[in-house]
C-alpha cells in the first residue's frame, strides 16, 4: 500500500495533456494500485493520474461500490443534462454545481487489458467525466460561471499556501477535519 502525493490547482501536470497508454506494464499496474488507495486515504470517489503527478491516461474510480480501472476511456455516448455539485482532491474544500450530460458510456480498457464499456448516471456519470476531464487537462472550475469562478479563485489564494509545492499529503489531511465527501 502506497499513497502518494496530491498534486492540487496550480501544478502544471493538472492542465497537461495525458498520453494513451499502449502496454499496461507493471508499473501500470502499480500505478492504479497506489492510486486507489491514495482515493480511499483521501475519501474520494475518483482519481486521474495527472492528480498524482502522471502523465498517463488511466483513472480509478469507486462510487457506491462500482470500482472501475478506466484506462484509455472515452465518452462514446451522452444524453440529456444535470446540474449537479463537484469538488475535486485536486481543490480542496472548495464546491461548484457543474452542468453536464446526465448519462454517458464510457468505452475503456481495465487493468488486464480487456475493453469495457461503463454506463453512468447519477454520481457514477458525473464522477466519469470529471476524472475524463482530468486525462484532458480539464478542471470542474472551468465550467463555473465568470462569477463564481472569481469567488472560488479568490477563496483558494487564501488557501493555497497550505499546499507547498502544491503537493496535498493526505496522510496528514486525515488528522484534520476535512470534509473531502463528493470530492472527485
Ligand atoms: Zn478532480
Amino acid at each position: 500500500m502506497k499513497i502518494l502525493d496530491i498534486r492540487v490547482l496550480g501544478d502544471p501536470v493538472l492542465r497537461k495533456e495525458t498520453t494513451a497508454i499502449e502496454n499496461i506494464s507493471d508499473d501500470i499496474k502499480e500505478l492504479v494500485s497506489n492510486m486507489f488507495d491514495t482515493m480511499y486515504a483521501a475519501q474520494g470517489i475518483g482519481l486521474a493520474a495527472p492528480q498524482v503527478g502522471r502523465s498517463e491516461r488511466v483513472a480509478v474510480v469507486d462510487v457506491e461500490g462500482a470500482r472501475h480501472v478506466l484506462i484509455n476511456p472515452e465518452v462514446i455516448e451522452t444524453e440529456g443534462t444535470s446540474r449537479g455539485e463537484e469538488g475535486c482532491l485536486s481543490i480542496p474544500e472548495i464546491y461548484g454545481d457543474v452542468t453536464r450530460p446526465a448519462r454517458v458510456v464510457v468505452r475503456a480498457q481495465n487493468e488486464d487489458g480487456e475493453t469495457v464499456e461503463i454506463e453512468g448516471t447519477e454520481l457514477l456519470g458525473r464522477c466519469l467525466q470529471h476524472e475524463i476531464d482530468h486525462l484532458d487537462g480539464k478542471l470542474f472550475i472551468d465550467y463555473l460561471s465568470m462569477l463564481k469562478r472569481r469567488s472560488v479563485m479568490s477563496k483558494w489564494e487564501k488557501m493555497k499556501d497550505d499546499y507547498p509545492g502544491f503537493v496535498r499529503k493526505v496522510a496528514l489531511e486525515l488528522k484534520g477535519t476535512h470534509h473531502s465527501e463528493g470530492e472527485l
